[in-house]
């Protein structure tokens, strides 16, 4: 298996070059140059359990590691002590809601968010990458977060030999325990800063360092070089394919499904299009989906662009109660385009240069035709956002994140607008409720305080659930980062952290 970029067709890397890379030198995004065809494994694949089946999928795609990489990755990756004992990901029928909907909740890993799911795993994919293409050197790992990808990503890359990492995120843009989680972050080879701006300053703040060539050449001196964490590369992405398939398998283990050509609804709340773009992939592999259903917050501008083919940045941007949706340039978008253009790098160059330069563009008729016939897209405002958290704990005796709540939201419409409440559907669970605990609570009653785990306290007695004990254990972990700098001193900032003049 080759890559290429999504700006540069003619381009052929090894999987081991794209991980340690991250992002084409052009700007690109690094995909796969055909997509493996799977459709006659599931049979085989269907009694896989979770570590089986990722080692499978892998394989399809990681042709430049051994299979005893893989399995080391994986096993380390998935240990079941990580994911609280037995399968990472659990599948969780609602018999009460309108649709034929099943939660995938993939927040059992250290962090309480979907992107453990990835992030335990890519730390092993890129020490393996670089032993291969870059031995000897130091991965600096450069982090733009809304939140939980930062946190993620510290849990997976903390005192990993041969790895930095160094964390932004928009000072007013995250929830108070993902603050928490982030400043407590134990590790010898971490660093986190707080930057004035939003996630979007953050994230092309980032991308601007990583592009500097003055900064990769002080790196390459010290024998350092950049790697990335975030969504865009390449080893984030593969892992999020397989519980798509995992799930799809388990409605038929379960006799939810009938046969394995029935197709689904996958519903996913989304920000930077990574985790909808892994269940687009996977049903290019062969999994039978009929819609994916994009969901968007008050932040909509993906909802708009699959109404109307014009993707426009141009908007206020609101920070609401699913910030790790509060995104207004959805960087993984890049890679469906390609797909959907017939691979067509230089309009997607163009597309791009028009997004960075004038804010928006408008993808061609045919694509945008090709795009509604797969993707629905709606939004969800706060109050719908905080009502569906309601009404699912009290109807369905289900409690879900804001995240969670939105895609339910959304799917809620889609059935409304489409009648196609029979499609068996798997809709994302991102996050544990108690990593946003005000908004959870608040949605239920009157919040009485704003101190974390006070309320955390609360939604256990008022629920009789329990919060994870990653998160309780924080309240008694010392504060180790406070920095906050302005937009512009980020690349100061990493220079610092790396000791670099
Ligand atoms: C990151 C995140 C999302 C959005 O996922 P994308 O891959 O960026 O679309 C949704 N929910 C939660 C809880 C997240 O952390």
């Amino acid at each position: 298996m080759r890559y290429k970029s999504t700006r540069n067709s003619k381009l052929s890397l090894l999987a081991s070059q794209v991980i340690a890379q991250g992002i084409s030198e052009e700007g690109g995004l690094f995909v796969p140059e055909c997509l493996p065809q799977v459709k006659e494994k599931l049979p085989l694949w269907r009694d896989m359990d979770y570590r089986s089946l990722a080692k499978v999928v892998f394989a399809e795609f990681l042709t430049d590691f051994s299979l005893e990489e893989l399995d080391e990755c994986v096993e380390k990756a998935y240990a079941p002590a990580k994911f609280g004992g037995g399968e990472p990901v659990k599948l969780v029928p609602l018999p009460n809601s309108p649709g034929n909907e099943h939660l995938l909740e993939l927040w059992h890993g250290p962090t309480c968010a979907f992107k453990d799911m990835a992030l335990q795993i890519l730390p092993h994919f890129l020490t393996k990458s670089m032993g291969k293409s870059a031995a000897g050197k130091t991965a600096v790992i450069l982090v733009a977060t809304s939140g939980d990808t930062g946190k993620a990503a510290l849990e997976g890359f903390k005192d990993v030999p041969g790895t930095k990492i160094m964390v932004f995120y928009p000072k007013d843009g995250v929830s108070p325990m993902q603050k928490r989680q982030m400043a407590t972050q134990e590790g010898e080879n971490v660093g986190v800063c707080a930057i004035e701006g939003n996630f979007d300053d953050a994230q092309t703040a980032v991308k601007t360092i990583f592009t500097d060539q003055g900064m990769k050449q002080a790196l390459l001196d010290k024998g350092m070089l950049f790697s990335s964490a975030n969504s865009i590369n390449w080893g984030r992405l593969l892992p999020q394919i397989v519980y798509y398939f995992y799930s799809y398998l388990e409605l038929h283990r379960t006799g939810r499904i009938s046969s394995l050509e029935e197709p689904i609804n996958i519903v996913v709340p989304t920000g930077n299009f990574g985790n909808i773009l892994a269940a687009y992939y996977a049903s290019r592999m062969g999994l039978p989906v009929k819609k994916f259903v994009c969901a968007s917050n008050r932040n909509k501008v993906l909802a708009d662009f699959i109404r109307t083919g014009v993707y426009d940045r141009r908007r206020e941007f609101f920070a609401t109660s699913s910030p790790s949706m509060d995104i207004l340039i959805s960087s993984n978008l890049e890679r469906l385009l390609y797909a959907l253009s017939g691979e067509d790098s230089q309009a997607l160059t163009g597309w791009m240069e028009e997004l960075a330069q004038k804010g928006v563009y408008e993808v061609s008729p045919l694509v945008k035709e090709k795009l509604q016939a797969l993707f629905y897209g709606g939004f969800c405002d706060e109050e719908a956002t905080a009502q569906t958290v309601r009404r699912t704990w009290e109807q369905e005796g289900y409690l879900c994140d804001t995240h969670t709540s939105v895609a339910l939201d959304v799917y809620r419409q889609y059935i409304e607008e489409t009648g196609d409440g029979e499609t068996p559907a798997i809709i994302a669970s991102t996050a544990s409720p108690y990593k946003f605990t005000q908004h959870v609570l608040g949605a239920l009653e009157p919040l009485e305080t704003m101190e974390e785990f006070e309320n955390l306290r609360r939604l256990e007695e008022l629920t009789r659930t329990s919060a994870p004990r990653q998160l309780l254990a924080l309240r008694d972990k010392g504060i180790r980062f406070t920095e906050i700098v302005p937009k512009e001193q980020t690349a100061a900032a990493v220079r610092r952290m790396l000791g670099i003049g």
